[in-house]
């Protein structure tokens, strides 16, 4: 048996490269996606009442994993890279059918476009499927995964002054929460965790059409160094 789909809209994403994007969405609630409806469902009918929820979970193809087989057990970067579980007992992307699935805050509905934000897709993803978050099943109460029981910590972010200057530029061109994004994203570290680059290393991710430059002065802060498009 085997079954195909045919994608019902695409993401337009604030996120470039698979590098820097959160592990999960709600990380970085700065991060703004519109998903274009594809034909038919870019008619008003399709989207009728999505206006009253608040968030939506999206299922979406992870088109930019890597290929071929999955593994039946894989290290989640949560666990530091070096411990391996079962791939059902992870979210990681390469898996038996690349599927993905998240909750993500919808802040506008238009005609063949939804808006959202709080999210982790990657600019081009395809979805497959779109349906209204219900709080009294979805949330539910007393819960537990002791894998990963609570938010990831944080890391402290320093701007260089070059760079906060150049965040708020790009901020006013693209009418976006520039400095927020880089900020929440950075914050995750989104370096490997078996990575322990002296701050001499340079690290880069794109978002939206610019790369943001950042180092480890030490191991427990970021400091961004530049925000750069192709064009400067
Ligand atoms: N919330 C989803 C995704 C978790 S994995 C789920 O649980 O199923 C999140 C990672 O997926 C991100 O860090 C990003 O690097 C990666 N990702 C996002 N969109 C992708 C895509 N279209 N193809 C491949 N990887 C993608």
């Amino acid at each position: 048996m085997s079954y195909s789909f045919e994608p019902v809209g695409q993401v337009h994403s604030c996120f470039r490269e698979k590098f820097g994007i959160p592990r999960q969405p709600a990380l970085a609630p700065a991060s703004q996606a519109v998903i274009e409806l594809l034909p038919p469902y870019h008619q008003a009918e399709a989207t009728e009442g999505l206006e009253s929820v608040s968030h939506i979970w999206i299922l979406f193809v992870f088109h930019a994993a890597p290929s071929g087989e999955a593994h039946l057990r894989v290290r989640p970067p949560r666990l530091g890279g070096n411990r391996k579980i079962g791939v059902f007992a992870s979210r990681a992307t390469h898996r038996p059918n690349p599927i993905g699935q998240s909750v993500v805050k919808l802040d506008a509905v238009e005609p063949g476009r939804l808006l959202i934000s709080g999210h982790d897709l990657l600019h081009g993803t395809p979805v497959l499927d779109i349906k209204p978050y219900v709080p009294y099943v979805d949330a539910v109460a007393g819960a537990t995964n002791a894998l990963a029981s609570a938010a990831p910590g944080l890391i402290e972010v320093q701007w260089s002054s070059e760079a906060l200057v150049q965040a708020r530029e790009h901020a006013s061109r693209l009418e976006q929460p520039v400095v927020e994004l880089v900020e929440q994203c950075l914050a995750q570290d989104p370096k490997p965790a078996y990575q322990q680059p002296g701050p001499d290393r340079q690290y880069g991710a794109l978002f939206w059409d610019f790369n943001v430059t950042w180092h480890y002065p030490s191991a427990d802060r970021i400091r961004v160094l530049m925000l750069s498009t192709a064009s400067a």
